[in-house]
């Protein structure tokens, strides 16, 4: 046994010194300090400067937050993107680092549900006038602009309706008036559609989703094409304290590095699923953008090529009743809301997304009581045609038809 009557009381409390290594670790340190000990004040002085590169706090900075946003720079062919705490940080980023009171905001109407509250009450309460807008038509969002418009925002494909935003036509619009185009590529990700090549300005992730992959993460990510908006936004970021916590970013890095196969597989898994579903008796539509039959398939094919996703929509006879027949003859399968997960989850967006319309709403939207969202994950697929043949059949056993 070592003696321990030299040592000094309280020494305990001190930070050990990192031990030194000659060889490195693979796997990225998860660095959890919320403050980093600068060697002097003129060393200090320098980082805040910029002449020396070093964190301080980590509320403005920390190394698994820079780790994680330049890979998705490297995904994205962005520059200088951030990472925040969550993707509704990351819309919030964008509008508080680059509006002000006076603005106007052109939105899609088919936005992420949070996003659309955000432009419908949060910004005019500060002043920035915002319209939604159907974005499958770029003459409506033309229509939209005002001289105080001062971004557009979109997502490439909407949530749960799966529309195709008309990307191409809203970009040139945008670029010929001189005003931002935002775009939300969550559901589309770089794999299939990266915005900066069409001339779009901002991009958004919600990286909890397929980047992160496993839903353990909560997380964000936004880009700029312009370095001094890449500036205002990280300023509103440290100000607004939108951190992203570095134990998240570790996760979401050890996500991203089997994305590119987990969305490959899902992808295919999609396609096939649709195929499927659109088989069954008792199965109203299917809506899958790869589908010959999508509204949207031709603009769909333009965009992504033949990387349609993982995500898909279909309508079954029976409302309600036929519903909670469907999800119970499935219990495996998590009915949640949330998408992007490895594993396959189902969610009902009358009920969660979009419970907060009228039916009358809704209908106009086409979301009823038999419309669910799948969000496809890397299952085997005979796993998920089999789930969703038994969850369609009780549906049909148990709804009366619609
Ligand atoms: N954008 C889109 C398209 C989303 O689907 C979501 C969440 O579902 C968000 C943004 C918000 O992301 P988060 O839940 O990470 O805040």
């Amino acid at each position: 046994m070592t003696s321990r009557k030299n040592e000094r009381p309280g020494s305990i409390v001190r930070r050990t010194p990192w031990p030194g290594s000659a060889s490195r670790p693979v796997v990225s340190p998860l660095q959890a300090s919320v403050v980093y000990a600068a060697e002097s004040p003129d060393s200090l002085d320098a980082q805040y400067e910029g002449r020396l590169q070093g964190y301080a706090y980590a509320r403005e900075g920390h190394p698994n937050a820079d780790v994680l946003a330049g890979k998705i720079d490297r995904m994205e062919g962005a520059e200088g993107g951030i990472v925040l705490g969550s993707g509704m940080a990351a819309v919030g980023v964008v509008m508080l680092g680059l509006l002000d009171a006076g603005d106007h905001v052109i939105g899609s109407d088919l936005l992420y549900g949070r996003t659309l509250r955000m432009l419908r009450e949060d910004l005019p309460r500060r002043g920035i006038r915002t319209d939604l807008v159907d974005a499958t038509d770029a003459g409506a969002i033309e229509s939209a602009i005002r001289p105080e418009t001062k971004l557009i925002l979109i997502e490439v494909v909407s949530n749960p309706t799966i529309r195709v935003a008309d990307v191409a036509g809203i970009a040139r619009i945008a670029h010929e008036r001189g005003i931002r185009l935002a775009i939300d590529n969550t559901f589309t990700t770089p794999r299939g559609f990266r915005p900066f090549e069409i001339g779009a300005d901002i991009v958004i992730h919600s990286i909890t989703k397929l980047l992160a992959g496993h839903s353990d993460a909560t997380l964000g990510y936004a880009a700029a094409r312009d370095p001094a908006d890449r500036e205002a936004m990280a300023i509103a970021a440290a100000t607004w304290g939108f951190t992203p916590s570095p134990f998240d970013c570790w996760l979401a890095e050890r996500g991203l590095h089997t994305f590119d196969l987990r969305y490959e597989r899902a992808a295919a898994n999609a396609a096939a699923l649709a195929d499927h579903l659109a088989g069954l008796d008792g199965v109203r539509r299917v809506v899958y953008p790869g589908r010959a039959d999508h509204p949207d398939h031709a603009r769909a094919t333009e965009l992504v090529g033949d990387r349609y996703g993982n995500m898909l929509s279909f309508e079954i006879e029976g409302g309600r009743a036929g519903a909670n027949a469907l999800v119970r003859a499935m219990p495996e399968l998590p009915f949640a809301p949330t998408l992007g997960d490895v594993g396959t989850t189902l969610s009902h967006p009358a009920t969660s997304s979009h419970r907060g319309l009228s039916p009358e709403q809704r209908a106009g939207m086409g979301v009823s009581e038999g419309f669910f969202r799948v969000s496809v994950g890397v299952e085997e697929i005979g796993l998920l045609t089999g789930e969703f043949s038994a969850g369609v059949a009780a549906a049909r056993a148990a709804g009366p038809a619609l």
